[in-house]
């Protein structure tokens, strides 16, 4: 359901791509283009939240805070944090960002405290590097990483994270390193639709 929900959407792209982790891909999702649309939001992550909340439930995770790294993972968290809300009470959505020097940080007034323990939410996880980037500021806030959760999960199997994963759907897409791709070899030109400078 969540896949038709992205390509009636227009979030599911196709042609050459420069991903924000710097791989070549021939498929690319624009997540905004679906999360554009609060019913759209809701539906897409209804699944993964019952998830999240039986693991809860059962005493398997433990979230006080969800964090998302922007952009991507700005509405992703919140409209997670909306919906486990509704069964956990009061749950807060927070965003870690990057400064002017592209390193990731915490501002805004957003604070952690020492033991909390955080659900980091991205749109899309496709190495993890974003969510390692976001864990480590956490984590030197004194966080607990109870896990990831995301929307599309395009990772490859030989970069498991290391925390419980919730993904809303797993693709299996092309990814190439940038010496070695399939779509540079056949001179297609290359398109940059991310975001990792904010
Ligand atoms: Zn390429």
């Amino acid at each position: 359901m969540v896949i038709e929900l992205l390509r009636e959407s227009g979030a599911l792209l196709e042609g050459h791509f420069l991903l924000s982790s710097g791989k070549h891909s021939n498929c690319y999702f624009q997540c905004a283009k679906l999360l554009q649309y609060p019913d759209k939001a809701s539906l897409a992550f209804q699944d993964v939240v019952s998830r999240i909340h039986s693991d809860i439930k059962t005493g398997k995770l433990k979230v006080d805070v969800i964090v998302g790294p922007a952009m991507g993972g700005i509405i992703a968290a919140w409209e997670i944090a909306r919906q486990l809300s509704a069964f956990l009470g009061p749950t807060p959505a927070i965003f870690t960002e990057r400064d002017e020097n592209g390193i990731m940080v915490l501002r805004r007034g957003f604070e952690i405290q020492n033991g909390q323990n955080v659900l980091i939410v991205e749109d899309v996880v496709t190495t993890g590097k974003s969510s390692l980037e976001c864990a480590s500021v956490l984590e030197a806030k004194g966080a607990n990483i109870a896990g990831l959760t995301c929307l599309v999960n395009r990772r490859s199997e030989e970069s498991e994270p290391n925390w419980p994963f919730y993904s809303a759907v797993k693709l299996s897409v092309n990814n190439w390193d940038s010496s070695d791709c399939e779509l540079c070899r056949q001179g297609i030109p290359l398109e940059r639709p991310g975001s990792r400078k904010i």
